[in-house]
């Protein structure tokens, strides 16, 4: 015996049997021979995802949302034409490719449908294009009410969209969420949203509201889009794991990014879903095994919305420079982004916890005009210098960062497609990324549109 048959098969049976002799091992249901890349947001979110998605979904079979809701904005621009997201994967501007809402997503249906209806009258044909997984958790509007009243009371906001994704996620790890799936009864439907609906009165009467206009109309309004939900659902996991399995290029699209991680963000100023690659399999129903890149996309510098620390922050005048050159106000709030300068300990931390196989630097062209740029590349601490990515965001509100200055390239960046046509102090400053990082640079992005890039790998 050689290979993996000389392990004992503990447990099984014991060394000295005939059973393990002789027999053939099937290849596993799970092995897979397509290609799974995983794109996630490797900062505080609004990193350009869309952007990347849009640019790889060209070379995919099949795109799938894994976790968020429509907190998230995915802004794509083709030709003249600007496209916002909230749900529906970007990969839906490329004709013919299959679009998939996994698990993980918290589904508001009639912004769902909001979305989808717009995008047809746009042109964009998405007969049977688009699927929902059955066990996809619904977001209702008393979800989207519960959010805005408490951060309207809250002493310490945390700085949410308001769209009702916390108290969705809430519902669906306290077992007590609708699921596409429960959609298939309509009893049991309306029985799960009149609770949730007489959940909701009581907690808004506990933060002092007590008037829920419209709220009757609800449960019908919702049960209304039954039909029209069921006729999209399908097994997510299953999809996904034929398509691998038939060699397919499949891409998991993700939403906010790694320092707005529940687990390993920033807590609370979090969201309140997994947004590193590892809900790329819980959120979309296959196995990590089946997952072959995980392609992490950061801006050359860094921004953040909500609430919460930024270490790298930029001082006022420099903040307000860089927002406006990088047009940074968010796509589903339109809430103005602070901005800051690359935070490398971060990158290094996001680069660990997602296991990223490569990086996409997006926005270098909004650097184009700054005569010098900075890098962090540890934190000062009252404890000492540290260069791990702290756990207790308190701490984080006070350390100082340890600033790497380079010297810009003022040149414009804006129509090169090769890496080596970049100014030499833009290569300098991406060099220094990749080493700072240890991940190497696989795509860089130099302007909104999808023409703007460059591919180095
Ligand atoms: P996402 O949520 O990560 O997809 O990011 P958003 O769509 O919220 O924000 C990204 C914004 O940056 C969008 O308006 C994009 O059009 C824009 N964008 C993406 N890549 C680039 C780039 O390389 N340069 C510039 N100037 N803008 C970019």
């Amino acid at each position: 015996m050689d290979g993996l048959s000389s392990c004992s098969p503990v447990g099984l049976s014991s060394p000295g049997t005939d059973l393990w002799r002789g027999v053939e091992h099937p290849v596993s249901d799970a092995v897979s021979v397509g290609r799974c890349t995983v794109v996630v947001g490797g900062q505080w979110g609004d990193e350009g995802k869309g952007k990347i998605v849009d640019v790889l979904a060209r070379e995919a079979d099949l795109i799938a949302r894994f976790q968020g809701g429509a907190n998230a904005g995915h802004t794509v621009h083709v030709g003249e034409e600007e496209f916002i997201f909230h749900l529906i994967p970007s990969g839906i501007l490329h004709p013919g490719k299959r679009c998939l809402m996994g698990n993980g997503v918290v589904l508001d249906p009639v912004q769902f449908f909001k979305e989808y209806d717009s995008a047809e009258a746009r042109g964009i044909d998405l007969e049977g294009r688009v699927g929902v997984s059955l066990r996809t958790h619904l977001l209702l509007p008393y979800h989207r009410l519960l959010d805005q009243a408490r951060e309207g009371s809250s002493a310490k906001k945390i700085g949410t969209t308001g769209r009702g994704i916390g108290p969705a996620y809430e519902d669906k790890v306290g077992r007590r969420g609708i699921r596409v799936v429960d959609l298939n009864h309509e009893g049991r439907a309306r029985s799960l949203l009149e609770e949730g609906l007489a959940r909701t009165r009581r907690h808004l009467a506990e933060l002092g509201h007590t008037n829920l206009e419209g709220a009757e109309g609800w449960v019908e309004e919702t049960l209304a889009l039954r039909e029209r939900l069921l006729a999209l659902a399908t097994d997510v996991g299953l999809e996904i794991h034929r398509a691998l399995k038939a060699g397919k290029v499949v891409l998991l699209e993700g939403a906010q990014g790694a320092a707005l991680d529940v687990d390993h963000g920033t807590y609370p100023y979090v969201t309140s879903s997994n947004t590193t690659a590892g809900g790329a399999s819980t959120g979309s129903g296959i196995g990590p095994t089946a997952i072959t890149d995980i392609l992490g996309v950061m801006k050359a510098y860094i921004t953040r919305v909500g609430e919460g620390p930024l270490p790298t922050a930029f001082s006022p005048e420099m903040d307000e420079k860089v927002r406006t050159l990088g047009a940074e106000f968010g796509a589903t709030t339109g809430r103005p982004r602070r901005c800051g300068w690359f935070d490398g300990v971060l990158a290094r931390y996001s680069a660990r916890v997602n296991g990223l196989t490569g990086l996409a630097i997006t926005k270098l062209d909004v650097l184009d005009t700054l005569p010098e740029l900075s890098i962090a590349t540890a934190y000062r601490t009252p404890e000492g210098v540290v260069d791990e990515f702290p756990a207790d965001t308190g701490s984080l509100g006070d350390v100082q960062p340890i600033l790497e200055t380079l010297p810009g390239w003022q040149a414009s960046t804006e129509d090169v497609r090769k890496l080596d046509d970049l100014p030499h102090n833009a290569r300098a400053y991406l060099e220094r990324l990749e080493e700072i990082t240890g991940i190497p640079i696989e795509m860089v992005s130099v302007g909104t549109r999808r023409s703007q890039i460059i591919r180095v790998t």
